[in-house]
């Protein structure tokens, strides 16, 4: 990926973070989800009064991006956040997908057939990291070990 559509995909990020519905953690997650044909999903973190009920960034974005283009196309994940504050989400902490997302992703990636790249980034954009869903999720549980 060239860095230009890297830039691009983690201002997305950053940008759906801002449209979190994050007021109890006041954490705000965004993440931008790009198929091979470039289209790209966004989504981000979704909190409830009753807690449990929370939604992350990275799942409202694989929805979106189920409906827009399909599992099996996606190549990239994006994820970028921080806490709220008054000028933004703030912070230089890079932001990883939680295990539950982990195991999202990997389904994914299972119906493609493809390691999806996973950038995560910092709310400020300024601290990167590129991995993989198999670096992140290694010896992962799939579709593959159930019967049928
Ligand atoms: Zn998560």
């Amino acid at each position: 990926m060239d860095s230009t559509t890297r830039g691009r995909l983690i201002a997305l990020a950053r940008e759906a973070a801002g449209k979190a519905h994050a007021p109890y953690s006041r954490f705000h997650v965004g993440c931008a989800v790009m198929a091979a044909d470039g289209s790209v999903a966004t989504g981000a973190n979704m909190e409830n009064a009753c807690y449990r009920l929370g939604l992350c960034a990275e799942q409202s974005a694989l929805t979106a991006a189920q409906h827009a283009f399909g599992l099996a196309a996606i190549t990239h994940v994006v994820v970028a956040g921080g806490p709220m504050t008054g000028g933004g989400i703030a912070g230089d902490d890079i932001i990883t997908p939680c295990g539950g997302c982990r195991q999202a992703i990997a389904e994914a990636a299972s119906l493609s057939g493809r390691d999806i790249v996973v950038i995560s980034a910092s709310a400020t954009g300024s601290e990167v990291l590129e991995t993989t869903i198999s670096q992140l999720l290694p010896h992962g549980f799939g579709a593959d070990v159930l019967p049928g």
